[in-house]
C-alpha cells in the first residue's frame, strides 16, 4: 500500500481497493486529478520561491522544496508501505544530510483543512522520520487564495499518529479482502475515476441513492423502514411512503410522491409529465420569434469565466448546421472588450429571450451589467430575459434519469458531443493547458465543446417546446 491508496481510503474504501486491485480498463481518466496536479505544482513552486527539485539528490543537495520522492519502509507487524509526499520543505534541524531537515507538506484546494490533509501528513512523517534520521513535529498545509499563497502548521501529535496507524491497519485488511460496497455518500463519486464502473453496479442492484433527491441519510431512513431498493420504493403509494418520511415534516407527502414517481420513471425508462402548463406555454410564446442559447465555461477556483458562447436561433426549424454560433473568449487582459461584445450581441435582438442551463449564466450577466454600470432597471430588464431550462425541466418533468445535469438529460435525448469523454472539467483542463503552452489547439477544443453545450441545451428546449403541445 502507498499514500495514494491511503488518501483514497479516507474518501471511499472501495476506491482504495479499486486503485489497488481494480481492472485499469474500467477506470476513466479524471481531469480533476490532472488539474489538481498542475495547481499543486504552481503553488508549491511559489511557496518555495521556485527552488523546487525532484528526488533524493534534491534532499542531499538541501534544496528548499523536493517533490517526486518515494520512500518505502516497514510500518509495523511486517506491513510494508510506501509514502509519496506531495512536497518536502526544508527547515532548521539536523538530519543525515546535514544541518537541515525536511517537513512534509500537502496542497489544499478551498478553505477547509480536513482529516485527509492531517492524516496524509502524519502518514508521510512516519516513514520520513526514519529515512532522514530526524524527528518531525509538524507538517504544512499549503493553499492559495486570491493569488496569495498561505500555509498552516499541523502538529503531528501522538493521538493523530495513533489514529493514522489504525486507519492503515484497516486499509491493509481492506486491500487483502473482497471489494467493499459502493459508498452511501454518492456525492463523492462525481469526481471519481471509477464512477462509470460503480454506477453500472448501483443501477443493476437498484441502489436507492440512484434516485434523484435521495442522499445517504434518506437512503438509510428508507432501509430502516424496509425499503431497500428502487423496485420496492416504486411499489409504494405516496401515502404509505409519506408516513415513513416524518423528518420532512409538512413536505413529507410531496417528497414521497416525488421519490415514488422518480423511482417508477427510473425503472420503466418512461418520463412522467408534471402538470405545469403555464411555464412551458410561456416558453413557447417567448421563443416563437427567435431566441439565444447561452453557455459559459469557467474556472471556479479562479472565479474566471474564460468563454461565453452564444447560439442564435431564428426559429426551431432552422437546420443545425445553419445556426450561427458566436464564441467570446475572455482572456485575462481583455475583460472589458469581452463584456462589450456580449452586451452588443444581447442588444442586437433586445426582445429575444436567452435560454441557458443552470443558474451560472444569469448570475454572470448580472455581474457584467453591474461592471458596466447599468442602472437597476436596466439590469432587471436584462435579467428577466433569462430562462433557466434546468429549473423548467425539473418543474415540468420527472425523467428516467439519475440526475438532471445538461449531459445526462441531453444524452438521454440522443445528443452526442463531437469530442468523446468531455466535461466542464475537461474544458477547464484544456484552458489551463492553453495558458501554459499558448497552443491554439486547446482553444479550438474548448470552443467546440462550448458549441456542443449550446446545441445540447437547444435539444432540451426543443423537447420542452414540442412535448408541451401534447396533452398530459
Ligand atoms: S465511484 Fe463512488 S463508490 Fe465507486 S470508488 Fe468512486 S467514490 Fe467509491
Amino acid at each position: 500500500m502507498n499514500s495514494l491508496h491511503f488518501k483514497s481510503f479516507i474518501r471511499c474504501k472501495r476506491k482504495a481497493w479499486l486503485d489497488f486491485k481494480g481492472k485499469k480498463s474500467h477506470e476513466v481518466w479524471s481531469p480533476h486529478k490532472a488539474i489538481d496536479k498542475i495547481n499543486q505544482f504552481q503553488i508549491f513552486s511559489q511557496f518555495c520561491n521556485s527552488e523546487i527539485y525532484t528526488g533524493l539528490k534534491a534532499c542531499e543537495n538541501g534544496y528548499q522544496g523536493v517533490i517526486g520522492l518515494k520512500i518505502r519502509g516497514n510500518l509495523f507487524q511486517n506491513i510494508n508501505a510506501e509514502i509519496r509526499p506531495q512536497l518536502l520543505v526544508k527547515t532548521k534541524g539536523k538530519s543525515k544530510w546535514g544541518q537541515y531537515k525536511y517537513l512534509p507538506a500537502v496542497y489544499k484546494l478551498g478553505h477547509k483543512t480536513t482529516k485527509e490533509h492531517s492524516f496524509d501528513l502524519a502518514f508521510s512523517s512516519m516513514l520520513l522520520e526514519s529515512f532522514q534520521e530526524s524527528k518531525i513535529e509538524k507538517g504544512l498545509v499549503i493553499s492559495s487564495f486570491d493569488k496569495k499563497v498561505n500555509f498552516e502548521e499541523i502538529y503531528l501529535n501522538k493521538k493523530l499518529r495513533k489514529k493514522v496507524l489504525n486507519v492503515l491497519l484497516s486499509l491493509n485488511e481492506c486491500l487483502e479482502g473482497f471489494m467493499p460496497e459502493i459508498t452511501q455518500d454518492r456525492k463523492k463519486c462525481t469526481i471519481c475515476s471509477w464512477q462509470k464502473f460503480c454506477d453500472k453496479e448501483a443501477k443493476e442492484n437498484g441502489y436507492l441513492t440512484d434516485i434523484d433527491g435521495i442522499g445517504s441519510k434518506t437512503a438509510s431512513l428508507l432501509i430502516t423502514n424496509g425499503i431497500s431498493n428502487t423496485q420496492t420504493l416504486a411499489s409504494y403509494s405516496e401515502k404509505q411512503l409519506g408516513e415513513k418520511l416524518s423528518k420532512f415534516n409538512d413536505q413529507k407527502y410531496e417528497k414521497a410522491s416525488l421519490f415514488v414517481k422518480q423511482a417508477q420513471a427510473y425503472i420503466s425508462g418512461e418520463p412522467y409529465r408534471i402538470s405545469n402548463k403555464n411555464d412551458t406555454n410561456d416558453l413557447l410564446k417567448k421563443t416563437c420569434s427567435g431566441f439565444y442559447i447561452f453557455d459559459i465555461e469557467s474556472n471556479p477556483d479562479d472565479k474566471h469565466d474564460f468563454l461565453y458562447g452564444f447560439l442564435k436561433i431564428n426559429n426551431l426549424f432552422t437546420k443545425k448546421k445553419d445556426l450561427i454560433y458566436k464564441p467570446i473568449l475572455n482572456l485575462k487582459n481583455n475583460k472589458e472588450e469581452a463584456y462589450r461584445k456580449i452586451i452588443k450581441i444581447l442588444f442586437l435582438q433586445p426582445e429575444w429571450p436567452v435560454l441557458h442551463y443552470g443558474e451560472t449564466e444569469k448570475i454572470a450577466i448580472i455581474n457584467i451589467a453591474k461592471n458596466l454600470n447599468f442602472s437597476f432597471e436596466e439590469i432587471d430588464l436584462l435579467a428577466s430575459r433569462f430562462i433557466d431550462l434546468h429549473t423548467l425541466i425539473r418543474k415540468s418533468w420527472i425523467l428516467p434519469l439519475k440526475n438532471y445535469s445538461l449531459k445526462t438529460v441531453s444524452n438521454w435525448l440522443g445528443f452526442e458531443w463531437m469530442q468523446k469523454n468531455v466535461s466542464g472539467s475537461k474544458a477547464l483542463y484544456w484552458w489551463i493547458q492553453y495558458q501554459i503552452t499558448e497552443n491554439e489547439i486547446f482553444l479550438k477544443k474548448i470552443i467546440q465543446y462550448n458549441k456542443d453545450d449550446c446545441l445540447a441545451t437547444l435539444q432540451i428546449a426543443e423537447y420542452l417546446i414540442k412535448n408541451q403541445l401534447k396533452k398530459n
